[in-house]
């Protein structure tokens, strides 16, 4: 067994490579860049070697400069991680001319399973089922056109050399198919410094679906089942589950069959991941295969009980496989989410900045389920622009999966992240939502439920009562407070009143609320009674409550006379009135919101690549204004609805700040 581990990565799976090898009795380095001096990784690990400045390829991507920290370390084995260098064959190759073992697979099989194109045609010769398409070269966007024509629309302009769901365009007539070329390719050249396009049918509304490997030096090769990861935006995964909800066995089988077979066909060694997108039918189809420990790995190890960094290190110590692929059980479900720095009030786009608050729900086993939160951040750290803008993976385990749902659902409310923009109300109404819960997911999901984007959830019904009555209670304890710092009670809470009336916008609750020693019986007119228990104190941000029977656990931050509070996607001002109070409120006048139509705002920071659009412009809905570079991503912003172009407020290769004014709307 190895003695020393350089980890060549950061953030959250750093930190869970180092958690693994000290398991192990390996001793472990992280390297970092300047951003990451003060990063989780850097103090998890026993030693720590500075490798260069923030930007990634000055630093994690850098060959030199990461293969002299390997030199310096004395390490005698490097885990890659995902991204930076991990599936780059020269890295391979540099550690194997050190005489430093790498944990991944041999230099060979990332070299040809790296390049679409070339794994296309591999997996097609193994007898592994391919989309239809063109993998030759293509010159140029006219001739894109024509084979796009040639294959049908809709197809998928993809960057050879892409990942992370960059360089690919959908296209679905000859203009978009030129058009997509063009930006496929450039996304491509900027990101991989290759080009090289391919098309193949898009497959509309599938699912993805794929199959984790593990093959020795000795010749087994296995599966451990799939991961269902069709909840995507832009092509990138956000939720996955172990297993999926629409395989049979005998498709679980197939695939995997296929899976182990093209694995065997390029001579792989290690954990790998092959992707397949699985139409309607159950049909399925190659997508690409992934030479190295995918993201989202925790929930196969929560449903095979296997450690799949263990798995990978014994692996590239030459240790034989200790099971075979009848040994393989899936045991119950397992969800993850991706917890990212993205606003999905913004259209998902990437915030930055520091964690003022960062408080993940307690991990373990708890009545029969489990809590897994794999993270690099802490509070008071920052969230930088130089990297992923992930912030945590929040996994659950239960024995069914309507049981990881609710668990998952439960650890997202108790989730505390203030300071950046994130996605946990959205996560939240995703685990809520009726056609997820059902399991009829595709890689539309998102497009299709929130086709105009995510603009948080509106809880009815008893569930709004809930919070209601929740409300009612947080304030009474915070009124009583108030009375006993003021001196005008004791001890006792006579002075504090029992009629309130609960305001949300325009929409009153009269409420009763009978206090004794154990909680609070809230009656809410017209309605139930909702018993209230739990512990609250006024500053805490966090309220652990069971109303009405059902546990609830509710994120509270303190307005003026009331209450925010965020729960399942749902972010509601509750105000608690008297009834005098109430009635004077009815008297004020709602503010209406700022026109921010006329303008359009840069939704995050980036770089202004294109300007579609000249003063005096006319544009339909929908038509592209300008496109803004962010995170290696080009977004193309559009318009909301016809207009004309009165102003150009901003100039091309400008940097832009959120709501800085690109361009400003005229009258008709
Ligand atoms: P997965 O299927 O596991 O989500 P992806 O291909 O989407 O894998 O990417 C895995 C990780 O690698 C992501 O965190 C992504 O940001 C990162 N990544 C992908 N491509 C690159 C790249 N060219 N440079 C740096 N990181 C990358
Ligand atoms: P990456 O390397 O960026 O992960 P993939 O080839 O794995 O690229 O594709 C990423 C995602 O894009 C898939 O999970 C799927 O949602 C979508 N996708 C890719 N190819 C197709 C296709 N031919 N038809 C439909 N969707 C596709
Ligand atoms: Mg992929």
């Amino acid at each position: 067994m190895f003695r020393k581990l350089l980890i060549a990565n950061r953030g959250e799976i750093a930190c869970r490579i180092i958690r693994t090898a000290r398991r192990l009795g390996i001793a472990t380095v992280a390297i970092h860049s300047d951003a990451d001096r003060r990063a989780l990784h850097v103090r998890e690990a026993d030693e720590a070697l500075h490798v260069g400045p923030s930007p990634a390829a000055e630093s994690y991507i850098d060959l030199a400069r990461v293969m002299a920290a390997v030199r310096a370390s004395g390490a005698d084995a490097v885990h890659p991680g995902y991204g930076f260098l991990s599936e780059n064959p020269a890295f391979a190759e540099a550690l194997a001319a050190e005489g430093v073992a790498f944990v991944g697979p041999p230099a060979a099989a990332i070299r040809v399973m790296g390049d679409k194109i070339t794994s296309k045609r591999i997996a097609a010769a193994a007898g592994v089922s391919t989309v239809p398409g063109h993998t030759g070269p293509i010159t140029d966007a006219d001739k894109a056109a024509r084979i796009a024509a040639g294959i049908g629309y809709p197809v998928m302009l993809k960057a050879s050399a892409g990942g992370g769901g960059k360089g690919m365009r959908i296209a679905w007539n000859d203009d978009e198919a030129r058009a997509g070329f063009a930006a496929a390719g450039r996304e491509a050249a900027a990101s991989f410094g290759d080009d090289r396009i391919f098309i193949e049918k898009y497959v509309t509304r599938p699912r993805h679906i794929e199959i984790q490997v593990l093959a020795d030096m000795h010749g087994n090769c296995i599966h451990l089942g799939e991961r269902e990861c069709s909840i995507q935006r832009r092509n990138q995964k956000v939720v996955e589950e172990a297993p999926s909800p629409f395989l049979d066995d005998d498709t679980r089988r197939a695939m995997g069959a296929q899976a182990v077979a093209l694995a065997r066909a390029v001579g792989y060694a290690s954990a790998g991941t092959v992707e397949f997108i699985v139409d309607d039918a159950r049909n399925f189809y190659f997508l690409e295969m992934n030479t190295r420990l995918q993201v989202e790995h925790p929930v196969t190890e929560l449903v095979t009980g296997l450690d799949l960094v263990e798995q990978m290190i014994r692996i590239a110590a030459g240790e034989r496989l200790a099971f075979a692929q009848d040994d393989i059980r899936l045991d119950g479900w397992a969800m993850e989410s991706r917890v990212y720095a993205e606003d999905p009030l913004r259209g998902f786009l990437p915030s930055t900045g520091r964690l003022s608050r960062y408080r993940p729900p307690p991990e373990g086993s708890h009545d029969g389920r489990k809590v897994r939160n794999d993270t690099g951040a802490f509070e008071g750290g920052e969230i930088s622009r130089f990297y992923d803008p992930m912030i945590a993976k929040l996994c659950t385990w239960a024995p069914d999966r309507a049981g990881a749902i609710e668990a998952m659902a439960d650890a997202l409310d108790g989730f505390e992240i203030e300071g950046i923009g994130h996605n946990l109300p959205f996560l939240s109404a995703l685990m809520e939502h009726p056609r997820f819960r059902a399991g009829r997911l595709t890689t539309a999901f998102i497009a299709e439920e929130w086709p105009d984007g995510f603009h948080g959830t509106d809880p009815a019904g008893d569930a709004l009562h809930r919070l209601v009555a929740a409300a009612a209670v947080l304030h009474r304890i915070a009124e009583i407070r108030r009375a006993r710092i003021s001196g005008r009670i004791d001890h006792h809470e006579r002075h504090v009143g029992c009629d309130w009336v609960a305001v949300i916008g325009r929409a009153e609750y009269p409420l009763v609320l009978k206090a004794d020693p154990d909680g609070t019986d809230v009656h809410i007119a017209g309605g139930d009674v909702l018993r209230v228990e739990g512990e609250w104190q006024p500053g805490r941000t966090l309220a652990r409550l069971v109303v009405g029977g059902v546990p609830l656990v509710v994120k509270v931050e303190p307005l003026t006379g009331g209450f925010r509070l965020r729960w399942r996607g749902a972010d509601l001002a509750i105000r608690l009135y008297t009834p005098r109070q109430a009635e004077l409120a009815r008297l004020m006048p709602v503010k209406a919101p700022p026109d921010a139509s006329r303008q359009l705002r840069c939704p995050m920071p980036g770089l202004l690549v294109d300007l579609h659009v000249a003063e005096g412009d006319r544009v339909e809905a929908g038509q592209a204004l300008a496109t803004v570079a962010a995170m290696k991503m080009e977004n193309v912003l559009r318009a909301e609805r016809p207009a004309r172009i009165a102003r150009l407020a901003a100039t091309l290769g400008q940097t832009l700040a959120v709501d800085e004014v690109i361009l400003e709307f005229g009258a008709e």
